[in-house]
C-alpha cells in the first residue's frame, strides 16, 4: 500500500499551528485575518514549489492543481484554514494539510494518475468572523446570494466580508469556482470533533453523510409582577414554565432513539431583573439525527407540548433545519476499501456537524474521512489528534483517491 510521509504530515501540522498561535496553545485564525493570510501565503508557496498551478475564484477559494495523464475532470480534496476564536490546530486545517501531503506524495513519488488532482481551501467555513458558517461553499452552491454575503459586516462591527476579501488579494475569477464540468469528485478529511472513534478505539471514520437537524425557538409568555408582593399562587412565571418544558423535552426526546441528540443552548429571559417575575422566556432546541423519521418524531413532541404551562402561553417557531445528506455510495466505497486495505479499524458513521462537503455533495460525488479527536473536543485550544492519527487519515485519502482515479 502506498503511504504518505508521517514526518512531513507532522511538520505541516506544526508549521500551520504558528499562524494565529495563542500563548496558551491553540489558535485564533479568523477568516481573512492577518493570521489566515499568513496561512494562505504558506499554502501558496508550497503548492507552487510542488509545480502545481494555483487559481482562486471570486470569493477567494483557492484551488491548487496538478495535471493527470488524460484529459479528464479533476478530483478535488481539501477543507478550510480558518478557525473559531480560541480554536485548535486540526479543525479544517487537517483536511487541507492531509490533502496537501497526499498531493506532495503523488508528485514526489511520481505516482501516475489519469485525473488532474486539486487541493482546495474554502474561504470562511467557520463563520466566526463573518456569519453564516460555510459561507463560500454556500455561495458556490447557490444557498446564499453573493451580494448579500459581501455586505455582511464582521461580528462586533467593522469591515464587511467583501472589503476583507478585496484587501486579501485572493479575489480571482468566478469561472474558477468548483463546478460540474471541470471536477468529478470531492474528498474532505476532517477531525471527528466528537468522542465516538476514540471511545470505540477506532482509527478511521468512514463518513456516509451529515445528519439532518431541526432548530426550534420555544416561547413562554406569562405576566411580570413584583417578586416581593405577588403570592406564589398568583404567579404566571415564564421561567418556571420554561424549566418544566425543558425537562419534559429531555424526558420525551430521550425515549425516541439512542442516537438522537438534542440541545437547549440559548435562553432569553425578560425582563431579566432579579426582583421581577419573568414574563417572557424564549429558548432554543437543536436536534439532530440521520433518520428523517426520527426528526419527524421530534417535531411531533414539540407540537404536542401543552399550550398552557403554569398559566403561561406556549408557542414555538421553526428556526431553520436541514435534511440528512447521504454521500455518494461509490465514494464511500473507495474510502472504506482503502481503510480495509491499510488494515485500519473503522466505523461507518454520520457527521453531527455541518461541513462544506454537505453542500459540495449536491454538485459532485463527495465523501468525508474522519480521524479521532482526543476526548472528543473541538473548537477549543486543546483540540488534538496524534501524529499517528493524522498520518492514518492521509493514507486513507491517498489510497481512496487512487481508487477514484482508476474507477471514475
Ligand atoms: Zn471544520
Amino acid at each position: 500500500m502506498l503511504q504518505v510521509s508521517k514526518e512531513r504530515m507532522t511538520e505541516k501540522i506544526q508549521t500551520w499551528s504558528q499562524f494565529g498561535k495563542l500563548d496558551g496553545g491553540g489558535i485564533t485564525r479568523l477568516s481573512l485575518s492577518e493570521a489566515a493570510l499568513e496561512a494562505r501565503a504558506e499554502f501558496k508557496k508550497r503548492v507552487l514549489a510542488l509545480g502545481m498551478t494555483l487559481e482562486t475564484d471570486d470569493i477567494g477559494n483557492m484551488y491548487a492543481t496538478y495535471p493527470g495523464s488524460e484529459d479528464l475532470p479533476r478530483i478535488v480534496m481539501g477543507s478550510h484554514m480558518d478557525s473559531v476564536r480560541n480554536g485548535g490546530n486540526y479543525d479544517g486545517i487537517y483536511g487541507v494539510l492531509s490533502s496537501l501531503e497526499v498531493a506532495e506524495t503523488i508528485i514526489k513519488e511520481k505516482i501516475a494518475l489519469r485525473h488532474p488532482i486539486t487541493v482546495m481551501v474554502w474561504t470562511n467555513e467557520e463563520g466566526a468572523r463573518f456569519e453564516p458558517a460555510m459561507m463560500s461553499s454556500g455561495i458556490v452552491l447557490g444557498k446564499f446570494e453573493k451580494d448579500v454575503m459581501l455586505a455582511v459586516e464582521e461580528v462586533g462591527g467593522g469591515i464587511t466580508f467583501g472589503e476583507a476579501l478585496e484587501a486579501s488579494g485572493y479575489v480571482g475569477d468566478a469561472k474558477n469556482r468548483l463546478n460540474e464540468k471541470d471536477y468529478i469528485a470531492y474528498f474532505e478529511p476532517h477531525i471527528e470533533q466528537g468522542p465516538v472513534l476514540e471511545e470505540a478505539n477506532l482509527e478511521i471514520g468512514v463518513v456516509e453523510g451529515v445528519v439532518g437537524m431541526v432548530n426550534y425557538d420555544i416561547i413562554l409568555e406569562g405576566v411580570s409582577s413584583h417578586a416581593g408582593t405577588t403570592p406564589q399562587s398568583y404567579r404566571k412565571d415564564a421561567l418556571r414554565a420554561a424549566s418544566k418544558v425543558i425537562l419534559t423535552l429531555w424526558e420525551e426526546l430521550s425515549k425516541l432513539d439512542s442516537e438522537l441528540v438534542f440541545t437547549t443552548g440559548e435562553i432569553q429571559c425578560k425582563p431579566n431583573i432579579h426582583t421581577v417575575v419573568p414574563n417572557y422566556v424564549k429558548f432554543t432546541l437543536d436536534s439532530r439525527h440521520k433518520d428523517p423519521e426520527v426528526i419527524a418524531q421530534v417535531v411531533k413532541v414539540i407540537e404536542n407540548l401543552p399550550k398552557d404551562v403554569y398559566g403561561c402561553k406556549l408557542s414555538y417557531e421553526e428556526h431553520w433545519g436541514r435534511k440528512t445528506i447521504r454521500f455518494d455510495d461509490e465514494m464511500i466505497g473507495f474510502v472504506e476499501g482503502a481503510t480495509k486495505e491499510l488494515g485500519y479499524s473503522y466505523k461507518p458513521m454520520y457527521s453531527g456537524a455541518g461541513h462544506d462537503a454537505q453542500y459540495v455533495s449536491e454538485l459532485l460525488k463527495a465523501v468525508m474521512i474522519f480521524i479521532p479527536s482526543k476526548d472528543g473536543l473541538s473548537h477549543t485550544v486543546v483540540e488534538y489528534s496524534s501524529p499517528e492519527e493524522t498520518y492514518n487519515g492521509a493514507n486513507v485519502l491517498l489510497n481512496a483517491l487512487i481508487h477514484a482515479d482508476q474507477e471514475l
